[in-house]
This record gives structure tokens, sequence and C-alpha cells, in this order.
């Protein structure tokens, strides 16, 4: 249909990529415009589980977007983390919360800013434009800002989210705390996995002066046992390096109780990784104490260190 405008986050989509979409588009749609939400690959089990506690159906998955498709880009500004087909589309809008990545031809209209989840923004575009968000879409914007912040613990967390997710759990009814700890224990579950859809739960890729690294993170509340699996987690990360030619790659495994990530380090340039964080990799592994958020405490360290 002409003129409608496709909405979605990251590939890899974590929950506020899929609820930003799912958000957004509702917003569109009620200010007139024809949208859709899509999503960029699988749902993850956190997704699911959010999804399921609030009544939604995934969005469509795309795999390409057609030349001079309308699309606004939500927790995401990156074409490396984005559909193909997107550098010949039209992008309307942009709402994110990550480092500003994205050079475009004609003028966007964009909306970032350095918070903790892109949700806690569009709550507030939802109010700028008086439309009321419905318990269950508070409660799936409560979900992102809940993963996002992992319930308020990552140093990424804005006053903002944590005051916006007060606001949500009251019109979602839900208990905010008891409710977080459901959720984010629903993804920490990677039993029927295999070391390859481990790493690929939410990696994302970068590059900077022809180095191309990719910094993957899982939540788990048993790191220890996911470590039971390193040799298999590793011959997964070596394919993925040979592969797609990286020459670094960080597998970050957070703690969810502690607050803490064990990093495994590989790739050729995987000295730049102990540089950056004045570490020793011990058979590729270190102990990041106090390391929870990839976007603020890991890709500028690395990115600073190329
Ligand atoms: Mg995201
Ligand atoms: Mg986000
Ligand atoms: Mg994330």
């Amino acid at each position: 249909m002409i003129d409608k405008t496709f909405v979605f986050g990251h590939t890899n989509p974590d929950t506020d990529s899929i609820v930003s979409a799912i958000s957004m588009a509702n917003l569109q749609t009620e200010l007139g415009n024809n949208t859709q939400s899509c999503r960029l690959g699988n749902i993850n089990k956190e997704t699911a589980f959010a999804l399921k506690t609030f009544d939604f159906e995934a969005p469509t998955l795309l795999e390409k977007i057609e030349d001079n498709s309308n699309v606004i880009m939500v927790d995401n500004n990156e074409f490396g983390q984005c559909v193909p087909g997107i550098e010949n589309a039209k992008i309307k809008m942009v709402v994110d919360h990550h480092r500003f990545n994205l050079k475009t031809d004609e003028p966007v209209h964009c909306v970032t800013e350095p918070v903790g989840c892109t949700s806690t923004i569009i709550y507030k575009l939802y109010k700028q434009n008086d439309i009321d968000i419905s318990p269950k879409m508070a409660g799936i914007m409560l979900s992102a800002i809940i993963s996002d912040t992992l319930l308020f613990k990552s140093p990424t967390c804005t006053v903002e989210d944590k005051k916006i997710a007060e606001k949500l759990a009251k019109i979602a009814d839900v208990d905010l705390y008891e409710y977080g700890e459901k959720l984010l224990k629903a993804g920490t579950d990677i039993s029927d996995y295999t070391a390859d859809q481990i790493i690929n739960i939410d990696s994302k890729p970068f590059d900077k002066n022809d180095i191309k690294f990719v910094i993957s993170q899982i939540n788990s509340a048993d790191v220890d046992g996911v470590f039971t699996r390193k040799t298999e987690l590793e011959n997964s990360i070596g394919n993925e390096i040979s592969k797609n030619n990286l020459n670094l790659y960080v597998f970050l495994v957070t703690d969810i109780l502690k607050g803490d990530s064990k990093a495994l380090v590989l790739g050729d340039k995987s000295n730049i990784f102990e540089k950056a964080f004045s570490v020793s990799l011990d058979n590729n592994t270190v102990l990041l104490k106090g390391v929870v958020s990839r976007k603020k405490q890991v890709l500028p360290k690395i990115l600073e260190n190329l």
C-alpha cells in the first residue's frame, strides 16, 4: 500500500526493539498514519514472556525492505544492525537511545536521548501527542524499560526511566519488582539453545578503522553454568570470526543478580580488549566487575582503543 510506514528496531531484536516497534506503530496509527510494526529476527524468551503476559502478537518478520519504503527506525540508527535495503529506504523518523551513527541525504525527524530505553522516549511521545496508553501497551513498554535497564541496575538507567516505569506499572496494574524479576528470569533460560543460537541472541556488529568486531551479550542467573559450555561457545565464535572476517568477538555473560559480566573474548585483535579494560585474559575470559552495559561500559572503551 502506498505511503505505508514500516517501524522496526535492530536485528537480533531485544524486548525494547520489539516493543518500541509495536508502541510506535500504534502511536502513528492513533495519529492517523498507515503504519506497520515489524521485527528483524526471532523473538527471544524474555520478549515472548512479555508479549504473552500482556496478550500481544509478535510483529511481522521483515527480511528486506523495498526501495523507497517509508520507515521509522526505533531502538537503532545503524545500517549495519538493520534490515537489508535500508540504504535505499526513506527514513521518516528515528527514535533511539544509542550513539548517533546515521548519515542521510534528506532531513529526518530524530528523537534521540541518552536515556536507558527507547520506550521511555516513546512514552513521552504519547504524552506530547495526547494519546492514551492502554494497560496492555503500558505492560510491554514497562517490560522494555525493565529489560534495557536490568530492573534499574544498569548505569544507563536514568531517573526518568524509573519514574516512567513506575507510571507504566500503575497503568498496567502490575507489581513492578515482582514482575520485573520474573521477566528477567524468563530471558535467562538457554538450556535448549545451541551454542550458535546463544551467541546470536543479542549480538551487534560494529566497525571502525577497518577493524570489524562483534559484542554479543546474554543475561544469566547462573554464569558458571553458561561457562560449562565454553568450548562449544568458543567453536561457534570461531566460526563467526572466520565467516565474517572479524578481528574481535566479545561475548558478555551478564549476571543479573550481581551486576557483573564475564567476558569470553576471541579474535586476532583481542589485545585491544585487554588494553581497553587494562586486563589480561585468562583462557580467553575475564570477569568485569560492575559492567552490565554494552552501550555505555563496553563499546566506548573498545572504540577509544581502535
Ligand atoms: Mg535494543
Ligand atoms: Mg533499547
Ligand atoms: Mg540491550
